[in-house]
């Protein structure tokens, strides 16, 4: 595109086609007399020397560019396009500077704010989904505070019931800001990576002895085959611990009584996707498993499968994205396998510490 307007100014293609925002030029009658190629890409290679409607069938966009024709002012908007996938672009109309109506020129720019609108609504969710989990607690603590100021004021069988209630959802309170906490600690930090040389057998056997009495509750049995020599991973203890005991916590919430759950050590060449020496380390359950579906959202913040099994077994519903961020910080890989019925395999990767420093 190389297009020599009528003020004689030279619109040079090389330019506009390094930009990364879709950018256009009208003539007053809207047809387009140049475009660069973010805009042929998003419109179409047949968009020049056509009416805009024609490739972009948005009625607010096309109402910004006749006001820029009609009125002579900068005129903007915020547009979804559907179509193949949502995209959020605001969309900017600018009059040029020109003698005569005649030779009236508007540049139009689309600029995509798809990824800034949903960090906006993940975080609007967010804060909603943390007043919503606390509330909920609160309502019940407030509650029973006035059922036992009033009603069962004389009833010391009835205040041992409550008060035991009242300290679960307390505890409950307590975790969930714990883990809102660490979750917050991790994301700030997420793009220092860790670089302890740590004994991955170690923090595993420490994580085992963590568990060992809720194992016991569940008549669950902790089997650990970590026969084979690993090297040191490169990562932060405290953090790493964190990750294995959320998973070996769940395989337990979420696996079967009576039924192992199995964690395996091994060393890899290479991390799936990430690339590089590891080792892995997989937390395998015999619980009902995860359908596929659900499996891309377990991360999620506060995504939870059954949210009553979930509350009722003292969940928060972020474990697991807490153990994405970290696994993130770590240059790791989570992958998750599971088969409805026969139960779910966690497998964390982790990059070692390079020869050099090993
Ligand atoms: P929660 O506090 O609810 O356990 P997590 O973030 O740790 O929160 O897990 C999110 C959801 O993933 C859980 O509510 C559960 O539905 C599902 N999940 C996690 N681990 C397992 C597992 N081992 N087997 C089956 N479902 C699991």
């Amino acid at each position: 595109m190389n297009t020599q307007d009528s003020s004689g100014q030279m619109v040079s293609a090389a330019v506009l086609d390094g930009i990364s925002d879709a950018v256009l030029l009208l003539d007053k009658d809207r047809v387009v007399l140049a475009a660069n190629r973010a805009a042929r890409e998003l419109l179409g290679d047949q968009i020049e020397g056509r009416d805009l409607a024609l490739s972009l069938r948005h009625p607010e966009a096309l109402e910004v560019a006749k006001s820029a024709i009609l009125d002579g002012v900068e005129s903007t908007a915020e547009i979804v396009l559907q179509v193949p996938v949502q995209r959020i672009f605001a969309v900017r109309a600018v009059p040029l500077p020109v003698e005569g109506k005649s030779s009236l020129r508007i540049l139009i720019a689309l600029e995509e704010v798809t990824a800034a609108r949903n960090a906006e609504q993940i975080r609007a969710d967010f804060v909603a989904n943390v007043s919503h989990e606390l509330r909920s607690p609160l309502t019940s603590l407030v509650g029973f505070i006035e059922t036992l100021r009033g009603p069962a004021r004389d009833d010391e069988a009835a205040q041992d019931r409550f008060l035991d209630i009242m300290a679960d959802e307390s505890q409950r309170m307590a975790r969930l800001i714990d883990d809102l906490l660490s979750l917050s600690r991790v994301e700030a930090n997420e793009h220092v990576r860790p670089n302890d040389k740590l004994d991955i057998r170690e923090i595993l056997t420490a994580v085992l002895d963590s568990v060992s009495v809720q194992a016991e509750e569940k008549k669950v049995t902790m089997e650990f085959d970590g026969s084979v020599a690993v090297p040191p991973v490169s990562g932060d203890r405290d953090e790493l611990v964190e990750v294995f005991q959320n998973l070996v916590v769940n395989a337990i919430k979420y696996g079967r009584e009576n039924t192992p759950v199995r964690l395996t050590l091994s060393s890899v060449d290479r991390i799936p996707e990430v690339g590089g020496r590891g080792i892995c380390v997989t937390v395998a359950d015999q619980g009902e498993g995860i359908e596929a579906e659900n499996i891309p959202r377990l991360t999620e913040r506060f995504y939870r499968i059954d949210k009553g099994r979930s509350r009722s077994m003292g969940g928060t519903g972020l474990g697991l994205a807490i153990v994405k961020h970290i696994v993130n910080r770590h240059r790791g890989r989570l992958v998750v396998k599971s088969e409805v019925g026969k139960g779910s395999q966690f497998s964390v990767y982790l990059p070692v510490t390079e020869p050099a420093e090993a």
